[in-house]
Formats: structure tokens, C-alpha cells, sequence
């Protein structure tokens, strides 16, 4: 209602001259008017500098109207709603003379803190005009007392960033109005293993990554673009109207990067990955198909490990469909025989190793050669027994499979270990252990020469997990952490775990020829030193980095170079 007075006040002609005539004088028609408004009333001209500012605006601002006429609007506006506010700015000035936006945002209090703001944004003179106006409202309480209500409020607390809700609202503006010229991007970054920080540091740590994650993200952005915090463990970037048609890919690269710098907690220091995927918005993209596609795109970095950004295209789509196959299809697989399991070798590499031929053991692999589909890939089928509640099953079969193995290749005198993974969810099942034994016990297999192999991610450090390692200890087995390195690894809690080997991630084997990548990977071996584990190195293709691993102490190896995972009888020249 105030607002329209107020338009209707500046819409007369001469209107420019005079505004442009009060700024230089004391007395002004403009303050006259609207001094005595409860709404706080702004003028922000074409660079974005505040050209006036009324008494509420003032008592807003927490400074007298003369310290905020003459500064950038950008340093009033709390920082993660700088890009949305600008941009909306930006949009008003194109707007038709008298035309209105909605602007809801936070604006910095010197004393109060930021200080919600809702309102409407005017061009009172039309695109030549290029002044905007803007009339706000105070809703801080009203907000606070709406979210003491349970209802929804804007904001999430934790990071300050627009949480979903507001940022589906800003989602739907922006697919409403989609310029024809360049496309929009959705982005959207799930932090991985949140889990592990918030259960095996604590929820203040978890929170304090979050917090440095949203910061780093922010500073990334251009005003254009738009943060949130979308769920839990994920962000989202909402890129309009991008310089170049690679902006949006080169943002997610720089963001990935971004997450990786390492992040001081009290005393520890970790680092962080994220997964990030990325969908084009199109003339038929909805809020809800917008996200979707994002995320399953971001899923699929997480499943492939994939350390920058994956764009979602028709491939995902049949992807998710895939997967959805695949989950109903296991049970049968599994019990008429499909799944096959081949051995990986793993060599020493003391004395012999370098000459090839210190063969050490094996590491089981399934495999799923699909009838209709041909090979399935493990990366494609564990995440989907895992979400069927298959993989325990699958693992019993591999678990039985690979000790019969093991125990027809240690018929002679021969001591060549087996390896197996196991998940974390298998890791959870109390009955894990009795499986363990009664698979050692039906193969003949001593205990000793069988290693489970577990994902670092899964090696949370509650008394929940050390029970279980203790108890699988306990039946002589060995514990092996995989991928070692990709997960958050606090030094500290590796020394509570009961476990017997370290297998470094492939990733740090591909560095292994740089000098940084092989000081990170002495580091490592260093650590299972003392710590008496032993150590594997995974991943080695070539006779340089198996050359550097065995001069920086690395106990085994195995790779492509020392052999592909094979089916028992293609093993056979190996033995
Ligand atoms: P992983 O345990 O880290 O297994 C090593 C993976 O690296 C295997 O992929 C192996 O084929 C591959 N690999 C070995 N040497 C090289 C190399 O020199 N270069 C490259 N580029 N790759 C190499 P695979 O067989 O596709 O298995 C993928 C993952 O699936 C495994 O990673 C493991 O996490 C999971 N997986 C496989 N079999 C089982 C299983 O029986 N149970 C469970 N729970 N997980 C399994
Ligand atoms: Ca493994
Ligand atoms: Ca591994």
C-alpha cells in the first residue's frame, strides 16, 4: 500500500531532475515524503551505490542516512544473499516503468546482526531511468516467531544460506523467466561422508565443515549466481545468465578444488571431497525435475569417484533406470549361479618382487557377467545389492567362493593370502563374524590367510565399529583398510582400530612419479610403520610407480601390471 503512494508519487514527470536536484540540498521533497513511512524506502542508482535512504532505512541500517547515501548496496546486504539481491537488482532495471519484483533478503545491522528484510523492488522510470527503489519491511521477529512456530523460515541457520525452500521460490523465478540466449545451470555438491566426520569426530565438527564449505563456496560466486544449502550434506548453485557457455562446468571444477583445500578443525586437520553434478534447465525443466537430475548426476560422481563435475544427460537417465533393473534382477542372479568370482594377484614387493614373481596372495572380485547386458560392473551392482538388502547374501556367496579358492591354491606348501571386501552394511550384521568362521571352517582355511578388506569410509570410530573388528579379530583374520586416503582419515582414531593393513587408494598411486604425490604416500607408509600395519599399494599399472613404491617401503602391490582380476583357471600359469 506505502509503496504504491510512493510510485505513484514518482511516476510524474520531471521526476529525474527532481531527484537528481535533492541530493545536494538539505530540505527534500523525496525525505518530506517519506520520513514519516515505517517502511524503510532506498534508492539504489545505476553502480549500485544507495542514493537515499529515509528514516526507517536509516534506523534499518543502524547508521544516519548520511553514512549509508553514497555506499555500495552490496556492503548493506548480508553476504549469502549478496548474489540473489544484486541479481535481482540487475533484473529490475530491465523491467517496464512502474513494474515491481518481490525481494526478500537480509540486510547487515552494525549492533543487531542481519536484520530480514521483505518488500518490493520498483524502476520507477523504466529501463532508461536505470535507478531501482526499494521499499522494505523488517520481518526479523515476525520470521523468528514464524520459526519458533515450526513454520518455514528462508534461511539455514547453519550456513546462513538460502535453505531449499527459498531456493526452489528463486528456482522457479529463474525457469520462469529462462532468456533464450543462454542456457541456466543447476549445480548441486553432496559432501561426502558427512557421516564419518559427524559420528567419528562429533556434530560440531561436522557443522564446522559445512560452515568453511558454504564460505568457500560463496566467495566462488559471481553476483549472478545463487547458493543454497539443499540438504544436509548438499549445496546448490543456481548459475543464470553465465559469460560463457563453459562458465558453469568451470565453476563446478573450481568448487571441487575448492572443498579439497584442507580445513582446520580444533586440532585436526582434514579435507573434504564433494561430488558435483550438473543439469542444463530447458524450456520444460520444473523445480522438481531441475533437482532431480542434478542430484542423480551428482550420484553418479559419487559412485564413479569422479573428482569434477558430471553432467546429467540421457546416459544417467537410463542409468537410474539401470540401477532400478539391476536391484530386481539380483535375488534371481544370484541363486541360478550368475555371479562369478576372479582373483586379483598381489605381490610382494621384497627381493623377487622386482623380477616378478613374488606372488603373496589374491584378492576375490565379483563379477556379474549379465546374460541380457554383458559384464555388469561392481560399481554398478554393489551400490545396488546394498540398496536391496542383497549384498549380505552376495557376500556370504563371494566370502564361501573365495576360501575354497584359497584353500585348493595352499594345497601345497604355499601360503598365499585371500582377500575379500566386505561392506559396511555386512560390517553392521552381528552375525558376521559366525559367517567368517563357518566359511573358514567348511573350506579348511587357517584364519591367518584370509584379510577382509574394509572401505575407509565405513571405518567409523564408534565402540560400535571397534566391537565388530574386535570380534572379527578375534576369529584370526586379518582387516584391511581399502582405498585408503579418500576418506576422512583422522590419524588419531586409526590407532583404535584393530586392524592388520593399509591399502593406499589407486588415486595416490597414479601420483606416485610427482614430487608431491610421493611425499604424500612415504607419509602414509610412514604412519602404517608405526602404527604396525602392513601395506599394499593399489592400482599399479606402471614399472615406475612400482619401482618408487618398493624403494618407499611399500610391503605389497598390486595393479594391472602384475595382473588383471581373472577367473580361477586363467590363474593357473600365474601359480
Ligand atoms: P576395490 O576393492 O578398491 O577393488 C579394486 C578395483 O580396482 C577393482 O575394480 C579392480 O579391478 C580395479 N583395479 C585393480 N588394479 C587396477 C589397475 O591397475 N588400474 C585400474 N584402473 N584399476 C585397477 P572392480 O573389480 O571393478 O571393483 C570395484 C569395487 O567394487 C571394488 O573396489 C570394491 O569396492 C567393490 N567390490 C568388488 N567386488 C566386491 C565384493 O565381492 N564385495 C563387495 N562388498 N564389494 C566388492
Ligand atoms: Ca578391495
Ligand atoms: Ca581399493
Amino acid at each position: 500500500m506505502l509503496a504504491l503512494v510512493i510510485v505513484a508519487a514518482l511516476g510524474g514527470a520531471g521526476l529525474g531532475l527532481w531527484w537528481g536536484g535533492r541530493r545536494a540540498q538539505q530540505r527534500d521533497p523525496l525525505a518530506a515524503l517519506t520520513d514519516h513511512l515505517d517502511d524503510a524506502v532506498v534508492l539504489v542508482g545505476a553502480d549500485d551505490t544507495i542514493t537515499y535512504a529515509n528514516h526507517a532505512a536509516a534506523a534499518l541500517a543502524g547508521r544516519p542516512s548520511d553514512a549509508i547515501v553514497g555506499t555500495a548496496i552490496a556492503g548493506w546486504i548480508a553476504r549469502p544473499d549478496r548474489p540473489a539481491m544484486q541479481a535481482a537488482l540487475a533484473r529490475v532495471r530491465a523491467l517496464p516503468r512502474g513494474q515491481a519484483s518481490r525481494i526478500l533478503g537480509r540486510l547487515e545491522h552494525p549492533s543487531e546482526g542481519p536484520r530480514t528484510v521483505r518488500g518490493r523492488a520498483y524502476n520507477p522510470l523504466g529501463p532508461t531511468g536505470r535507478e531501482v527503489a526499494l521499499v522494505l519491511r523488517d520481518i526479523t521477529v515476525s520470521e523468528a516467531l514464524e520459526e519458533g512456530l515450526g513454520r518455514r523460515a528462508f534461511w539455514d541457520s547453519l550456513t546462513g544460506l538460502p535453505n531449499r525452500d527459498l531456493f526452489t521460490d528463486r528456482l522457479a523465478h529463474a525457469l520462469e523467466r529462462l532468456p533464450a540466449a543462454t542456457p541456466s545451470y543447476l549445480l548441486v555438491i553432496g559432501v561426502d561422508d558427512l557421516r564419518s566426520v559427524n559420528e567419528g569426530l562429533d556434530l560440531a565438527a561436522g557443522d564446522q565443515l559445512l560452515r568453511t564449505l558454504a564460505e568457500r563456496i560463496q566467495v566462488s560466486l559471481r553476483p549472478d549466481d545463487t547458493p543454497a544449502r539443499l540438504t544436509g550434506d548438499a549445496f546448490a548453485v543456481l548459475v543464470e545468465r553465465p559469460a560463457s557457455p563453459g562458465y558453469a562446468a568451470e565453476l563446478g571444477e573450481r568448487l571441487s578444488g575448492m572443498v579439497r583445500l584442507p580445513i582446520s578443525i580444533g586440532e585436526l586437520t582434514i579435507t573434504a571431497t564433494a561430488a558435483i553434478g550438473m543439469t542444463v534447465l530447458g524450456a520444460d525443466t520444473t523445480v522438481e525435475t531441475a533437482i532431480s537430475e542434478a542430484e542423480t548426476a551428482m550420484y553418479q560422481a559419487k559412485a564413479t569417484r569422479t573428482a569434477g563435475v558430471v553432467s546429467y544427460d540421457d546416459s544417467l537417465r537410463r542409468g537410474a533406470a539401470t540401477q532400478l533393473h539391476l536391484r530386481m534382477e539380483l535375488p534371481r542372479a544370484l541363486h541360478q549361479g550368475q555371479f562369478r568370482a576372479a582373483y586379483q594377484p598381489i605381490h610382494a614387493t621384497s627381493g623377487a618382487a622386482l623380477r616378478g614373481s613374488a606372488l603373496a596372495g589374491f584378492e576375490a572380485l565379483a563379477r556379474w557377467p549379465h546374460p541380457g547386458r554383458g559384464p555388469v560392473s561392481p560399481a554398478e551392482f554393489i551400490p545396488a545389492a546394498e540398496a536391496s538388502g542383497m549384498i549380505g547374501e552376495l557376500g556370504r556367496w563371494i566370502l564361501g567362493e573365495a576360501c575354497q579358492q584359497a584353500a585348493l591354491w595352499n594345497a601345497g606348501a604355499d601360503r598365499y593370502s585371500m582377500s575379500v571386501n566386505v561392506s559396511g552394511e555386512q560390517l553392521g550384521d552381528p552375525q558376521l563374524a559366525e559367517h567368517l568362521s563357518a566359511a573358514l571352517e567348511a573350506a579348511d582355511l587357517p584364519a591367518e590367510l584370509l584379510i577382509v578388506e574394509l572401505t575407509e569410509s565405513v571405518l567409523v570410530d564408534t565402540a560400535g565399529t571397534i566391537d565388530a573388528l574386535a570380534a572379527l579379530r578375534e576369529v584370526g583374520v586379518g582387516i584391511a583398510i581399502d582405498d585408503f586416503g579418500t576418506g576422512y582419515s583422522s590419524l588419531a582414531y586409526l590407532q583404535r582400530f584393530p586392524v592388520t593393513r593399509l591399502k593406499v587408494d589407486r588415486a595416490f598411486t597414479v601420483e606416485i612419479c610427482t614430487p608431491s604425490g610421493r611425499k604424500l604416500v612415504r607419509g602414509i607408509l610412514d604412519l602404517a610403520r608405526e602404527l604396525g600395519l602392513s601395506t599394499v599399494a593399489e592400482g599399479v599399472e606402471t614399472r615406475a610407480q612400482l619401482e618408487a613404491l618398493a624403494e618407499l617401503g611399500c610391503d605389497y602391490v598390486q595393479g594391472y601390471l602384475l595382473g588383471r582380476p581373472q577367473g580361477p583357471e586363467d590363474l593357473a600359469d600365474v601359480l
